[in-house]
């Protein structure tokens, strides 16, 4: 009991002393506030003109770039705007989804056994697209199950309301705008109709979920039908989705990247997709490879080190391959899971590091407010937008060299801390 009673005690005292640490520290929202950031979220977008001023506007635009007249006036004919698109536009997380539990809800055995049967049942076709693309046929399958569990999810809102939802309430107008016209240049050529053109309510259609601009520049007919079908067609779908990844110079063959071990004496400002090496330099660094295989011939190609979580996660060495993927959406945890997945097809390639599950990823507020502290610092010069882009990552490699941490640039609570506690 004595006992129980000094530890009690001796708790007492930490979390007294711990009150009087965090005492110390900037307080977020005031921080935010001294900077004129409240947290009240953003107005959303609202119509600028009436819906027929507007229609008249976009009519004339759309036949100044060749769609009649008459396909235009079909494909709005008693179109009326849908108010549920706008309110998807304001969802804007505050809190983001740790990489790990995003690769988790994607990467799961269903999808790779699901993946795995479809490659199977559809392995004649897949290796004429092969033959004629040069890009590796797991990748294709990866892309289909995490856009749309391989169609099954596709998104069923059409996509001419979508736009013109979005473009009327002038919420990124230039964007929606020319994919509005881009969704008409489809009905016209035929492809599909009307009717058929079905997606997310940000545009994005059927099995790769292609806005219509990629599209236009990506999808293709395979099995001979002359209609581009990425909403029914297995051939179709995964010829386009090759075919994207063909302009994005794909190399066949080449890993997108893999898992490494690195020195503990590592330094930690060679990491980040900003600086390129030959797999062999890294190799002469004692950067090593964390499950080997025999498939690591590739010492000349150039690879990023990525440090999704920073210097206590999982470390990948990411070739030009990687790059190729976040041409597809520009997004590193999407990037990974495509690549792991596609690797999950053919042989279990788990993750051997474990992910520092305790760290939460920073939120927008704390985001904000690391800007803030950097930029007091003198380190930052960018705007305070929340965004942790490559300047960000510099300023926070520059404080952790000020303060003689390893600088891997993640910013995690424990540097935001450090940011707000010491002076
Ligand atoms: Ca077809």
């Amino acid at each position: 009991m004595a006992k129980l009673t000094i530890l009690l005690l001796f708790g007492i005292s930490l979390l007294g002393s711990c009150v009087s640490v965090a005492d110390k520290c900037q307080n977020i929202d005031d921080l935010l506030k001294s900077h004129g950031l409240s947290d009240s979220t953003a107005t959303p977008p609202s119509p600028d003109k009436s819906f027929e001023q507007w229609k008249n506007t976009v009519r004339q635009e759309a036949l100044s770039q060749g769609i009649r007249a008459n396909i235009f006036d079909e494909a709005f004919s008693g179109l009326t705007p849908d108010s549920d698109i706008i309110a998807n536009t304001q969802k804007q997380p505050e809190v983001v989804e740790p990489v790990w539990t995003y690769i988790e809800k994607r990467v799961t055995p269903e999808n790779i056994a699901e993946g795995k049967k479809l490659i199977k049942q559809n392995r004649k076709v897949t290796q004429l697209i092969y033959r004629r693309y040069q890009v590796d046929t797991p990748l294709l399958y990866a892309f289909l199950s995490i856009e749309s569990s391989y169609g099954a999810n596709s998104g069923d809102k059409s996509v001419i309301r979508s736009l013109a939802t979005l473009d009327y309430y002038n919420y990124r107008r230039e964007f929606n705008r020319q994919n509005l016209i881009a969704a008409l240049r489809i009905i016209q050529n035929s492809e599909v109709q009307p009717q058929q053109i079905k997606g997310s309510w940000a545009g994005a259609m059927g099995m790769p979920q292609f806005i219509p601009i990629s599209y236009l520049k990506y999808a293709v007919d395979f099995d001979g039908d002359n209609h581009s079908d990425i909403w029914t067609s297995f051939p179709d779908s995964l010829a386009s989705v090759a075919n994207y990844m063909q302009q994005a110079r794909w190399k066949v063959g080449v890993p997108w990247g893999f898992e490494v071990n690195l020195p503990t004496d590592f330094n930690y400002t060679l990491s980040g997709m900003g600086n390129k090496k030959s797999i062999a330099d890294w190799k002469k660094l004692g950067v090593t490879v964390a499950a080997p295989r025999e498939s690591l011939s590739f010492s000349s190609e150039n690879a990023s080190l990525l440090l999704p979580v920073g210097k206590s996660g999982p470390a990948f060495l990411v070739t030009d391959n990687f790059r190729a993927i976040l041409r597809y959406n520009n997004d590193i945890s999407y990037a990974l899971t495509v690549g792991l997945l596609s690797d999950n097809y053919q042989r279990d390639t788990p993750i051997l590091k474990h992910w520092p599950l305790q760290e939460t990823p920073l939120t927008r507020k704390e985001r904000l407010a690391l800007q803030i502290l950097l930029k007091e610092k003198q380190l930052y010069k960018g705007s305070i937008d929340g965004k942790i882009g490559s300047d960000t990552t510099q300023a926070i490699r520059a404080y952790q060299q000020q303060t003689r941490v390893p600088a891997d640039g993640y910013a995690n609570r424990a540097l935001l801390n450090s940011l707000r506690c010491h002076d």
